[in-house]
């Protein structure tokens, strides 16, 4: 068997089996059916924090964020060292320039191939390829060059990379959850006619262009998924009055579908194929862990003036008998509360401040059902507290379901090894995903509290979807285990019969191979440090960003939920 050329890859960004599997088995996604039929597949595992632009970062270079140095859309783990980084928004947003590891393409590009690439998150500013670039995500809204080469921006017209409705200012300020994300069908026409500029525009570059690599991401999938999870997931779809929207959702799908069989037929049935998520999508949790309360009360946790007299803001909450959850659940029954004397004192109580330095052991946000602990000391004492806080952490529970809360813990060091990884916390810790972090030190009735509002959108989950298919892949009726997204990068070049940079964290996924394309040994090459350039091309294609320019991107991310 040959090996073939050329190879192309379907991003369907946050895409997730809990919404495509009962779509493919009713024959509601024909074209997604036969590649999975036709194909290996399984749940493709996303990085820690699994949001975009860590997980396309880890999925380009086939390495962990302590590799690349992308593991947010902001700042995560701070130099400062004093608490968390800048989960809460602060700090500079990332770009193509955050990338310190050489992506996919370049090193495609090192090996005399040509490279086609459509809106891959976090490629704005455009950077030379052997070939052509689309950049995608945080791409400014009036962004002049937004392709390689560059004069090609001039010739993409009437083309959208994302959403304008959640940068138009005077909308924007009203609540997030407010008119501007409510699910409407306005809202799917929106997404239906990005994804249709995005289809047309992919398939004459595909045709004008020569490319031995191609790559697509399509947005609209994530987007569905935190805006309209509950008319996607078919959860609020036995609602008569959603009916309408439930079927909006419904064809964008089906349209996506069409596309996806487009590109195929495209590409032609002989060039390895593969479809992935860099995440997938679940209902939004509904309930929250108060872990650094629960970290105080097991003496780990120090707050400000703990030396005998501690500083309680909440104090006054506790002499009335209250808790924080409890006034919210009263706010929530009684909205005209919201404004009154009571829930504002709560609010702008500050709460207890957490002692960074007096502290054993505090935690910080990494990504919504997941948080890193840090821990002050070193050497064994750290080992020792470590192992008493993990053994601790597997007996916390939900006290009303008796629910074991955490799913995974790693050693920070474990997970993230590499140049990028000195402030990476010391525990990273993953929930079940229908509970949030919560960091606040306050009075709460419960170190687990529900969510008051009710809300019909979601968030990511680690768990993608993978899909590859081809004449080296052998087809299966079940999916596979253990496939991690930074695996795809070492997968790509080894069906395209090119060698595998050794210092990639990701490996070849032979599982998927036929026992005959089993036999082609995989090639491990030098490591993967130049990004692609040739003289005449010269680095980033684009004036910094500006103020204006960074604070719309900035809106999108909050109107995300990515950022606070
Ligand atoms: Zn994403």
């Amino acid at each position: 068997m040959e090996t073939p050329r050329r190879l192309m890859i379907i991003g369907l960004d946050g895409a997730t089996w809990d919404v495509l599997d009962r779509w493919i088995v009713d024959g509601t996604l024909p074209n997604l059916a036969r590649l999975r039929a036709e194909g290996s597949w399984g749940a493709l595992r996303s990085t820690i924090p699994p949001i975009t632009a860590a997980a396309w970062s880890t999925f380009m270079t086939g390495k962990r964020p302590s590799k690349h140095g992308v593991y947010h859309f902001i700042n995560l783990f701070g130099s400062n060292g004093d608490g968390d980084g800048d989960a809460n928004g602060e700090g500079e947003l990332v770009s193509a320039r955050s990338l310190k590891a050489p992506a996919l393409w370049d090193i495609l590009g090192h090996q005399d191939r040509k490279v086609l690439l459509v809106n891959i998150p976090l490629t704005y500013p455009p950077r030379p390829v052997n070939g052509v670039m689309v950049t995608g995500l945080l791409t400014p809204r009036n962004a002049p060059v937004f392709t390689y080469p560059a004069e090609l921006s001039k010739e993409i017209t009437d083309y959208k990379i994302d959403l304008d409705r959640f940068v138009d200012k005077t909308p924007f300020v009203d609540a997030i959850d407010g008119e501007i994300a409510a699910p409407t069908l306005t809202l799917v026409d929106e997404f239906r006619d990005m994804l249709e500029k995005r289809a047309r525009v992919t398939l004459s570059l595909m045709n004008s262009q020569p490319w031995d690599f191609f790559m697509v991401v399509f947005i609209g999938t994530d987007r569905m998924g935190h805006y309209l999870w509950e008319y996607q997931s078919g959860k609020a779809c036995d609602r008569p009055e959603a009916q309408q929207l439930c079927r909006a959702v419904r064809d964008y799908y089906i349209r996506l579908d069409e596309i996806v069989g487009e590109l195929f037929h495209q590409a032609g049935d002989d060039v390895p194929t593969i479809v992935m998520s860099d995440h997938g999508m679940g209902p939004k949790h509904t309930k929250r862990v108060h872990i650094n309360n629960w970290l105080r009360d097991h003496g780990w946790l120090k707050a400000i003036g703990q030396n005998g007299h501690v500083a309680n803001p909440d104090g006054w909450i506790k002499r009335l008998g209250l808790s924080r959850d409890k006034i919210g659940r009263i706010v929530h029954k009684l909205p005209g509360m919201a404004t009154s004397r009571l829930v504002k004192k709560a609010a702008a109580a500050a709460a207890q401040q957490v002692d960074f330095a007096g502290s054993k052991a505090f935690a910080i946000a990494i990504f919504n059902h997941i948080f890193g602990i840090r821990i002050n000391a070193t050497g064994n004492e750290r080992d020792q507290v470590r192992a008493e806080i993990t053994r601790a952490l597997r007996e916390l529970t939900d006290p009303r379901t008796g629910l074991k809360l955490v799913e995974h813990i790693y050693r920070g060091e474990d997970y993230y090894a590499g140049p990028f990884a000195q402030n990476v916390p010391d525990m990273i810790v993953m929930l079940h995903p229908d509970y949030g972090g919560s960091y606040r030190l306050g009075r709460y009735s419960s170190y687990v509290t529900e969510l008051q509002a009710h809300t019909h959108r979601g968030n990511h989950r680690m768990e993608g979807v993978f899909i590859a298919r081809g004449p080296q892949v052998a087809p299966r009726a079940t999916p596979l285990p253990d496939l991690d997204i930074e695996d795809i990068a070492p997968t790509a070049l080894h069906l395209m019969g090119l060698p595998v940079p050794e210092d990639m964290d990701g490996r070849v996924l032979s599982e998927i191979l036929t026992p005959e394309a089993r036999q082609q040994p995989v090639q491990t090459g030098a490591p993967a440090v130049e990004f692609w350039t040739n003289k005449d091309a010269g680095g980033f294609q684009d004036e910094v960003m500006s103020a204006e320019d960074e604070q719309e991107i900035r809106e999108r991310l909050e109107a995300l939920g990515y950022i606070e």
